[in-house]
Parts: C-alpha cells; structure tokens; sequence
C-alpha cells in the first residue's frame, strides 16, 4: 500500500528524498567535523601525554643519577671509614650497588686506576679537562660508546674524598637497564640527546634524526612534533632536562615518539564505524518518513483520485477523509465545490439541452418535457408545472405537472384567466413571481389542489407580448428564494421562451416545406419520406404497397377557359375527393399542378389494387361546378407495386409515371399497371418531349404534302403532314411524336405553327400563278378541345391573309365525345370562318352514322384500316359501302384514305368514291415537289 502510494505519488516522492537528503547533510556535517575534533584532540593529548612522558623520564633520570651520586658518595664514606680500607670486599658485596652499577673503579692522582667492580679495562680515560672538573668537585656525567647500537654507557665520576682532591677519583658505570628504565619504556620510542646533538639513547631503529627537527629540539625548551622518521610518521613531544646545572654534563633532551597510526588508533575505528552509521541514519529516516507520508498524503491521493473523477464529469463524487488536520478541511470544501459543481452542470446541460432543441427544431411538446423533467433537479423544487396558453386568446389549453417523478397531465378543456391574473403575468415577463399558498392562488395553481403549506415562484413565458406559458415551482419548506435561483429560473424562463416561438415558427414552416398550400395534401418530400419508409416496412412485413400516380385528363383546359382560379377551386375539390377515397393509413400526395400520387400500403392480396384503383379513378370522376360552370373532370392514372415493379421509392414513381403515360394513351379517364417494356419507351418519351420543344425553333419541324386525287387522277388538292426532321434521329414518324406533343400540350404550339405554314403555301400559289387547290391540316382533339381555337384559328387567317375557302381542316371523331354540344358550336364557328372541315379516320371512333347528321362537315375521311382490308374482309366492305351512301345522302365529299393498290381503287370507284389518297397515287412530297406537280398539272386544265 505504501509502495503503491509512493509509486503513484510524485509529491511523495519528492518529499522522501528531501528528507533523506535533509537528514544527510547534518549527519556528513557532524560527522566529518566530528572527525576533525576528535583527531585534533587525540593530536592534542598524544602531545601532552608524550611531553609529559618526556619530562617525566627527564626527571626520573636526573633523580636515577642522583641518587647514583649519593650512592657512591656513601661507598667513598663506606671505604674511608673501614679499616680495610679499599680492600674491604664485604663494602662491595652489596646487592644494591650491583644493581646500580656495572662497573667501579677508582683512579688515583698519578692516573692509575683500580676496578672495584667489574673489569678495569673497561674503564674510560677521563680527558684532563674532566679530571680538573671532579677534581674542582663536581660530579662527572661521562657517556661512552658501548657495544649496544644507540646506547651510550653512562659513567659518573666524583671526588673520592670531598675535601681531599688528591685522594682519587671514584668512577662508575650506570647500569643501563637501570638507568634506561628498559621497561618503562613501554610502546612508545625513547631518544635521548644532548644539547650539542650527541645522542645517548634511542630506541628508533635509526638513529638519524631530520635536521628541521634536531634543530627545534635544540632551540626549545619542551614541545611536540609530528614528523617522519625511518619509514613512518611520528608524534612526539620533547623535554629539556638540566643536566647541567647539577652535574658536568651537558642538559640533555628527552623524546618520546609514538607511531602516527597507534596514536590515532582512536579515530581510525570512527572512520570504520562513521560511514554504516550514515547509512543506517538514512535508512531509519527513510523508512520513517514514508511511513508518514503514506500517513499525511493518503488523503491527497484521496483528492487527487476524486479531481480526476470529477473532471471525467462525475460530480457526484464525494471524497470522506477524517485526518482531523487542513486536509479534512480541504476535503470538505472539495465536496461543496463538486456539489457547486454538479449544480452548475446540471444547469449548464440542461440550458444547453434546450438550446439545442432550439436549433434542433423540436416541437413544443418536446421542449415542454424536458423542462419538465430537467428542472425540478436544478431548481430545488418539489413540484413543477407548466401550464401552455392558447398564445391568441389568452386561455389555458394544457396544464402539464410532474412530482415525485411522476407526470400529470390536467385539463380537457380550456381555462380561462382573470385579466388580474394575466396582468400580472404580463407585468411580470423578464422577472420572477412570487405567491403563498395562502395567498389567492391563480386558477393554473388552483387547479393542482394541493394540500399543506407550499411556496411557488412562477415565471411566465412572453412571445409578443402575449402569454404563452407559465413555469411553476413549488416549494414546500417555507424558505425564501435565493436571488441566485430566481436568475436560474428566469434564464431558463427566456430560453424556453425562445425554443417555444422556435418551435412555432418551425412548425409552420416546416408545414409550409412539407404541404401544398393549395389543397392541403402533403408534398412530394413527404411523399420521399413516407414511401421510404413504407418500402422498409413492407420488406420486413413482406407485403406489397401500391404507388398510384394520376394525371388530370386536360386539365389545362380549364385553366385557360375558365381561369386560374377556378382551377384551383377544381383541384382542391379533387384533393378532397381524393382523400376520401383511400384508408387515413394510405396518403395522397400532391406532386404538381395536376398529378396527384395515392401511395396504398399493406397489401396482402395484390387482387385488392384493381379494386382501389378503380374507386381512386371514380373518385376523381366528377362534375364539379366552378366558376358557374359545370365541368367534367376525369384522370388517367398508372400504378406501379412494391416489390414486382420496383424496389427504390425513385423507381416506382417513375414507373407508375409511365404507365399513366400510356393510359392517357389508351384513350384517358383510365389506368395501367406498369410493365417493364414501358420503362424504355417512357424515357424514350421524355427525351423526345424535351427535344421536341426546341425542334421548330432548330428548323427540324418540316411539312409534307400528300396530294389528293379525283377518278381522273387529277390533283384536288393536299394534306398537311408534319415531318420531323432529328438530327441525330433522322426522320421520326408523327405518330410517335404527335401522342407525346399531345401529352405535353406541345401540340398547341406546333399545330398554329403547321396552320400558318400551309396558309402562306397556299397564298404562295398566287405568286407562282398556280391556280390554288385546298390543303387540309390535322387539328388534334387536344387543340380542338382548347376555348381558344376558333379565335387563334381567326387570327392566323387574318394575319396571313389567306382565302380560307382551301383551309380544310381535319377533325378526328374524338373530338365530339366530350361535349357533343360544345363541339358541334365550335366547329359551326369555325365554318362561319370560311373554312372547310373534314371528318378524319372516320368509323374508328365511338360517333354512329347518325351522328353525323348535326355536323357541319364538309368532308368524309375513310379510315385506312377499312380501305386496308377491303379485299379481305366483307365487314369493311359493308361500311365502305354504308359510309359511301350515306354520305352521299348527308351531301357530303367522300375520300378514301390509304389506297394502295388498283383493286381497292377498282372497288371504291364501283362504289361511286370519287376522291382518293394513298401510296397508289403519291406518298407524302415536300412543299417544293407537290408545288412542281401542281405546275405540270396547269398546262393540262389551261
Ligand atoms: P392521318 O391524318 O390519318 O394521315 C394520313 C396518314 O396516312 C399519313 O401518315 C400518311 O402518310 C399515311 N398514308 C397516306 N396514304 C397511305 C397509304 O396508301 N398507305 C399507308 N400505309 N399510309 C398512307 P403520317 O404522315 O405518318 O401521319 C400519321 C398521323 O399523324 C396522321 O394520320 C395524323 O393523325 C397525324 N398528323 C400528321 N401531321 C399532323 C399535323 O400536322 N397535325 C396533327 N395534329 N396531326 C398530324
Ligand atoms: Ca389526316
Ligand atoms: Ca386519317
């Protein structure tokens, strides 16, 4: 655990190794300044000791010498005083005197010389000098050089008698154990020498002694040094003895020496024992010290675990640390601040909630919710409630309440306000109230009926001015409202405000992006969205879903008779038949100006789609009146299924898209279910539309004529055949262009343009002197339907100034079907223009022979297909020849179409046709051809 801490704890680290390092710097101080004083005082003491020692023997030697003295001065009184005199043996058979003396003898006053004791020839000659001095009666100190290297023996000689001079000299050699006290000595080295430097003693190995040193001994009385001698260093301490004042002698000076290393021995065992003692001072201080800091830091760990926890967010996070020092109080701040903290962020993240509902565009119901569930939280409250206003009028609509977790929703009816209790509100927007409960509590807190004491602050929310909610906290504790809550609450008051007017703004716009403002039906983006999702749930359901696309069958021709607006009135009226039609789980979608897509979904039994479209189809199959007019709206409708036709939401309206094509094809007022070979033809289609718009600007749009014959092979005149001339195709047939020209009301525009085109031919015959010859022109039934088509067919006259007496115009049996009275109106007031009109394809439509008869036609038109098969079958045949009598009745021209071999024209001539047109006589020819035949023709009639 300790090492876990410390290994983690960089601060603990840190505070380890300061108290180490605290701890080492004193204990290397002490130590290396103990070291110095206690070899400057073991220095000190070996000086004293030796000097001492030094002067210690100096003494005892003088006293040894002396009492030498004294001793052969009683041996002199001894042989005086003895009747033997000097042949006394007993005198010298003292124990005493042998263990003082080596040698004894005595010299008489001629220089002869007697041994007492000992050998006689050991005795040294005393130079005169030294004679004089004993004889002046002093002692005489004599050394001599013995046989023992660095020992000198040491004679003394005095006056035999005192007061006779002449009566000898007493002479004896120191015993040298005696004198040198051998084993006094002890450890330390002994140096005796005199004052001139002889030396008399020395119990170094080598006598030679340093220069420096010699002369220090000589010049002082007593002091110490330290100094090499022989191979090691030496402390030593020296005394001046003063031999010389007691006897003839010269002073002498005694050294003591003792090796470096034994004096300091002491110290030596302190520079073993010092560094361990170091190095377990450290360990003792380490180990202690992290046994506090593990102690006082394990709650900085606690901290620092509980810092991090709350910087990942988690502010509930409390740290429980009872060190009763500054760390508990630092954790109990530390706990205050998190909870600050958590408070703060709650408040922070729900206004950033909020905001982001704001932006994210939800709806006020959202927003409502999550202040309803975030801010209890924040605010303290034990009870919130929002109460939503109508924002118009100014009544409660909704009172949404939430306590103990739990939701109320109350009210199913509005609620009216005081105008106390709404000026109050209003008085009060930007700012807080305050109410009791019992105070008159206002009718959206009455409504909660809450029991005991309670204490509510109500923020009310102000768009333009007017109420639109109230945010209520209640309280139950009886304590005032911090000034800090009261700004909470009031921030949160102008946000919700924000995402409210937001959110209204939203919704209407996202309605206008989303639904059609005419009729009120969802739009195409609904449509993608829905029909994906359709798609999706179909998938996993395994079921089938229907995509009915309808177009309005002419409905531009209400547009333009009647007006725009009752279009419209005619399109919302289809909407809503539309959306009474189908399921409220199917959708109708309006895609544009008059196509309208049912998507019909979870289908079982694909069977039911003929069923539903059907009912769509009857649905739209009305008479409406608009405008004051009745009109009669059908639509051709193509159907394309989930999943046969297509996969993709894309695919299938492009395939229900064609296939309505090829219902309108089909005759209108009907429906097709998409089959594959539509795709191509489609597109084909739509490519072709969209390059037919420029075509007759291009100059790619050319007229043909097919001349018309009589029995006599003689030009009657000519019909009008638009070519188009691709450039990339060559020439397309009409028939493929003109159903989609029709389909897009192209054919408005190109068929003014072919009836202005055949008008200039035809006055261009004036020019070229040819005698003119009527050329008809195809009208289509979606240019006959047009209210405008006798005044655009007048103008065109007019502007070209054309006799309109060779303007034929070929109407098709359809055009009659729709109005039969408007029709046969329209086509009197074209004749009243001065044209001709022929009736085209006739016996392939729906109009009996009868119904001819109130027509104002001029012409008959055979339909090929009879013409065709009039050599095969006896049915065409039968209707030729009906066609033929009858019309002869009606007093009208018959011409045969799309004769192509002799033997029809045979037939028709015996059936009394008198006019035809086919590949037998001539195929369609440019204008420059026709006009040539029409030339060769004139020289024949003139
Ligand atoms: P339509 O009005 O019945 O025109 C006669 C069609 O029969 C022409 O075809 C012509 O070339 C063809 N035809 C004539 N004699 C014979 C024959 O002996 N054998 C065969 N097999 N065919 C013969 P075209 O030119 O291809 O026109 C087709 C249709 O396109 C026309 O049928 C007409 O309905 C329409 N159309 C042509 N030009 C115009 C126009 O300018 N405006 C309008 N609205 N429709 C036009
Ligand atoms: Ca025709
Ligand atoms: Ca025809």
């Amino acid at each position: 655990m300790i090492k876990h801490s410390r290994q983690r704890n960089k601060v603990a680290q840190r505070i380890l190794w300061s108290f180490v390092i605290a701890s080492l710097i004193p204990v290397v101080i002490l130590g290396v300044l103990s070291f110095h004083q206690v070899s400057q005082q073991l220095y000190q003491q070996t000086y004293s000791v030796l000097q001492n020692s030094s002067k210690d023997y100096g003494l005892r030697f003088i006293d040894r010498l002396v009492l030498a003295e004294s001793a052969l001065r009683l041996l002199a009184n001894r042989i005086e005083r003895s009747s033997r005199g000097l042949r006394d043996q007993n005198l010298f058979r003292d124990q005493k005197l042998h263990k003082q003396f080596n040698d004894l003898a005595i010299m008489t006053k001629n220089g002869q010389r007697a041994s007492l004791l000992g050998d006689t020839r050991m005795v040294p000659y005393l130079t005169e000098a030294e004679i004089e001095k004993v004889r002046s009666g002093l002692t005489l100190i004599k050394p001599v050089d013995s046989d023992e290297l660095g020992i000198k023996q040491i004679w003394i000689a005095l006056n035999f008698n005192e007061n006779t001079p002449d009566a000898g000299i007493l002479m004896a050699e120191l015993h040298p154990e005696t004198l040198w006290e051998f084993e006094n000595i002890g450890i330390n080295q002994l140096l005796v020498l005199t004052d001139v430097g002889q030396s008399w003693f020395s119990s170094l190995p080598n006598t030679f002694l340093p220069k420096p040193l010699l002369t220090e001994f000589l010049n002082k009385f007593s002091g110490n040094f330290n100094h090499k001698l022989g191979n090691e260093d030496y402390l030593g301490g020296f005394w001046q003895a003063p031999l010389g004042n007691m006897f003839a002698s010269p002073h002498i000076i005694i050294v003591q020496a003792q090796p470096k290393s034994v004096a300091l021995n002491a110290i030596d065992f302190f520079t073993k024992i010092y560094p361990p003692l170091v190095l377990l001072t450290v360990l003792i201080v380490a180990f202690l010290s992290t046994k506090l800091i593990a102690k006082y830091l394990s709650p900085l760990s606690v901290l620092k675990k509980a810092t991090e926890r709350v910087a990942e967010g988690q502010f509930d996070y409390q740290v429980d640390i009872k060190s009763k020092d500054e760390f508990e109080t630092l954790g109990d701040s530390f706990n205050e601040m998190t909870s600050r903290l958590r408070s703060q962020f709650e408040i922070q993240s729900t206004m950033a909630e909020i905001d982001r509902q704001i932006l994210s565009l939800l709806n006020a119901d959202e927003i409502v919710e999550t202040a309803l569930t975030r801010l209890p939280g924040i605010m303290f409250s034990d009870l919130i409630s929002i109460a939503k206003f109508d924002a118009d009028k100014q009544f409660i609509k909704a009172v949404h309440t939430r306590r103990n977790n739990q939701h109320f929703d109350l009210l199913d009816q509005s609620l009216e306000l005081t105008a106390e209790e709404l000026a109050d509100l209003q008085n009060k927007q930007g700012g807080v109230l305050e109410v009791e409960s019992h105070d008159d509590l206002p009718v959206y807190l009455k409504l909660l009926k809450l029991t005991g004491n309670w204490h509510f602050m109500i923020i009310p929310v102000v768009i333009n001015e007017n109420v639109s909610a109230t945010i209520s906290f209640a309280y139950q504790q009886n304590t005032p409202i911090s000034k800090e809550l009261k700004t909470i609450a009031r921030n949160f008051g102008d946000r919700i405000a924000v995402a409210l007017s937001n959110a209204a703004w939203e919704e209407k716009l996202f309605h206008q992006a989303h639904f059609d403002g005419l009729t009120g039906l969802p739009n195409r983006l609904v449509l993608n969205d829905r029909l994906q999702q359709e798609i999706a749930r179909a998938k996993r359901d395994s079921k089938q879903l229907a995509v009915l696309f309808l177009d309005l069958d002419r409905f531009k021709n209400v547009n333009d008779s009647l007006g725009h607006a009752a279009g419209d009135a005619l399109l919302k009226q289809i909407a809503e038949h539309l959306s009474n039609s189908i399921r409220t789980t199917d959708l109708v979608v309006r895609m544009s100006g008059d196509e309208f897509v049912v998507l019909i979904t979870d289908i079982d039994n694909p069977a039911l789609i003929n069923k539903i479209a059907g009912k769509v189809l009857k649905a739209v199959d009305t008479t409406t009146v608009v405008a004051g007019q009745s009109v009669k709206s059908t639509a051709s409708m193509g159907i394309a299924i989930y999943p046969i036709d297509a996969e993709t939401s894309e695919d299938l309206l492009k395939h229900a898209d064609s296939a309505m094509y090829y219902a309108k094809n089909d005759g209108r007022a009907n429906f097709r279910f998409y089959s594959a070979e539509m795709t191509e033809t489609a597109l084909e289609n739509i490519k072709l539309e969209h390059e037919l718009r420029t075509a007759i600007s291009k100059g790619e749009i050319i007229v043909y004529y097919q001349p018309k014959f009589d029995s006599g092979k003689q030009i009657i005149g000519a019909e009008a055949l638009i070519r188009w001339n691709h450039s990339e195709l060559g020439m397309i047939s009409p028939a493929k262009f003109i159903p989609i020209a029709e389909q897009s009301m192209l054919i408005v525009e190109i068929g003014r343009w072919m009836l202005e085109q055949v008008c200039e031919f035809v006055k261009s015959f004036i020019n070229l002197g040819i005698e003119p010859v009527p050329i008809s022109v195809n009208i289509s039934g979606v240019e006959f339907d047009r209210p405008d088509i006798v005044i655009k067919t007048a103008e065109i006259l007019k502007r070209t100034r054309v006799n309109p007496d060779f303007i034929e115009l070929e109407l098709t049996e359809n055009v009659a079907i729709g109005n039969r009275e408007l029709c046969i109106e329209r086509m009197h007031q074209l004749k009243a223009l001065g044209l001709r009109l022929a009736m085209d394809d006739f016996g392939t439509g729906f109009s009996s022979l009868s119904y001819l008869q109130d027509l104002p036609l001029d012409v008959l038109k055979i339909d090929q297909h009879f013409i065709r098969e009039l050599e095969t079958g006896i049915n065409s045949q039968a209707i030729v020849r009906a066609i033929l009598a009858l019309a002869d009745g009606l007093h009208m021209k018959v011409i045969a179409e799309g004769v192509e071999t002799e033997a029809q024209l045979i037939f028709l001539q015996e059936h009394q046709c008198q006019f035809f047109q086919g590949f037998l006589f001539s195929r369609p020819i440019p204008a420059s051809q026709f006009v040539q035949l029409l030339l060769e023709k004139q020289p024949i009639s003139a």
